[in-house]
């Protein structure tokens, strides 16, 4: 059942990522007055290219929106169908290739081309720029409602709150009340990210095909990520370093910021001693940037606190070992705005609509994390297996399942259904 009635609540969405503008879309087409709040100037994303598994295309054909993506992304077809598994090492021997079916295929995707897609979609009078939220508290006229404030001194008054806001979340600290923060964690795992031209690339004797699909150079304590996008002119590269033990690395040295540019020498050095392709790819990197990634870990107890919800990287920033973090927030802000903009919600159940998503959503993206994290592990040589044929294809089989065939909708509605039964309690 869909509704397009205008419904008595209003919500703001704190952050306009991938993440925020989906729940935004969502909610808009289904006659939720939606606001947005970015902090930047416009909307942007920072970093390379972003791998769209199936479960995040089946969203995007859900809002009307993947044809546009498509379109944007300027490739023929889903780019994203291999997934080979190949040693680091000289040789590249080809240790697992993932079995990806057609309905797999997933899409990599330059992510300023991903947003632009979405923004297409954003009536512009709602998005507000230059507006980092501060602090959220009680409505002083009715205390159910927030005041949003922003560090320009100025406010905003909604019924829900969505913090899209990201890992470094300012949202989340009005939503976790169980433990101090900070709630995000330097995981020790450095990536460096580049675009690469392929034919620099390959005229310089690259022999690995990348126009087959991604591949994944494994290796102790390392590993590359490279796949084609832009219609396979441009290699999207991360190499990934791990600099201590995982996941917990407490706070970065103070002077070191969580992205900075990277002197290329630097990223050659720590591949030395690999094999030619790995080596090769790496000395063609021009200005990488270095990503100290960061989780929330351990992880937080709620998405939410009454009518402030949490999605995406501000309530479940994982490890990118499954490319998924994203897809789990494009299904937070799914299952979010469904449950919201169901025909018997209304300002006067909001905080029971808020609870069931939490429950829905929370086991959900922690598996996924927990798996990212094992994910990573096996890539780099600390799996139960090693760094073997026999050890990457056992441990890596079937890794992507749950990740990519999750029955959304079913979550959808047993949410429904939960709601519902709890009519009368939940206000
Ligand atoms: C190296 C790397 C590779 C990755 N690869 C993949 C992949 O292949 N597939 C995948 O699914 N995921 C991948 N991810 C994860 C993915 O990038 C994130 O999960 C996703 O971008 C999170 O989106 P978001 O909208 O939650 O947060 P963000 O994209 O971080 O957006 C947050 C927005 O909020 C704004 N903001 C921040 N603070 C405030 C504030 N206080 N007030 C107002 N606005 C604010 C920011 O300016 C930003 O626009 C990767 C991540 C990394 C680091």
């Amino acid at each position: 059942m869909t509704s397009t009635a205008p419904k008595d609540f209003s919500v703001a969405i704190i952050g306009g990522g991938v993440c925020g503008l989906t729940c935004a879309i969502a909610l808009s087409q289904r006659g939720v007055h939606v606001e947005i709040f970015e902090a930047a100037s416009k909307f942007g994303e920072i970093g390379a290219g972003l791998g769209l598994g199936p479960n995040s295309l089946r969203i995007l054909k859900e809002l009307g929106v993947f044809e546009d993506v498509y379109e944007k992304s300027g490739e023929n077809i889903l780019n994203m169908y291999a997934y080979r598994y190949i040693s680091g090492m000289d040789g590249h021997e080809v240790l697992y290739e993932y079995p990806v079916e057609p309905a797999d295929r997933g899409l990599g995707i330059a992510r300023s081309a991903f947003l632009d897609a979405l923004v297409k979609h954003i009536d512009p009078a709602t998005a507000h720029f230059k507006k980092r939220c501060i602090n959220i508290t009680p409505s002083q006229n009715n205390p159910a409602r927030s005041t949003i404030q922003f560090a320009d001194g100025t406010t905003h008054e909604a019924d829900v709150v969505i913090g899209a806001d990201g890992v470094k979340s300012n949202v989340r600290n009005t939503v976790v009340s169980n433990r101090p923060g900070p709630f995000a964690t330097f995981s020790n795992t450095l990536a460096y990210r580049a675009l690469v031209p392929y034919d620099k690339a390959k005229n310089a004797g690259l022999k690995t095909d990348l126009s087959k699909g991604m591949v994944c150079f494994v290796g102790k304590d390392k590993h590359i990520i490279a796949y084609l996008i832009r219609g396979g002119e441009v290699i999207n590269l991360v190499g990934f370093v791990t600099v201590g033990p995982v996941p917990e690395g407490g706070s970065l040295p103070s002077g070191h910021t969580w992205v900075e540019q990277a002197p290329e020498e630097k990223l050659v050095k720590h591949f030395e001693g690999w094999g030619y392709d790995a080596v090769t790819i790496m000395s063609h990197v021009r200005e990488p940037s270095k990503w100290s990634i960061h989780v929330v870990h351990p992880a937080i107890d709620s998405y939410v606190n009454g009518r402030i919800a949490l999605i995406g990287d501000a309530a479940h920033a994982m490890f990118t070992h499954l490319g998924a973090g994203a897809g789990q927030g494009l299904e937070d802000g799914l299952v979010l705005a469904r449950l919201l903009t169901h025909p018997q919600s209304r300002a006067s159940n909001l905080e029971g609509i808020l609870k069931v998503y939490d429950e829905l959503r929370r086991p959900r993206a922690q598996h996924v994390w927990e798996s990212s994290l094992q994910t990573g592990e096996v890539y780099e040589g600390r799996g139960r297996l090693g760094i073997s044929p026999a050890g990457i294809s056992q441990e890596l089989k079937g890794v992507y399942d749950f990740v990519w065939h999750h029955n959304l909708q079913e979550d959808i509605d047993s949410g429904i259904h939960l709601l519902l039964a709890r009519k009368g309690r939940v206000q």
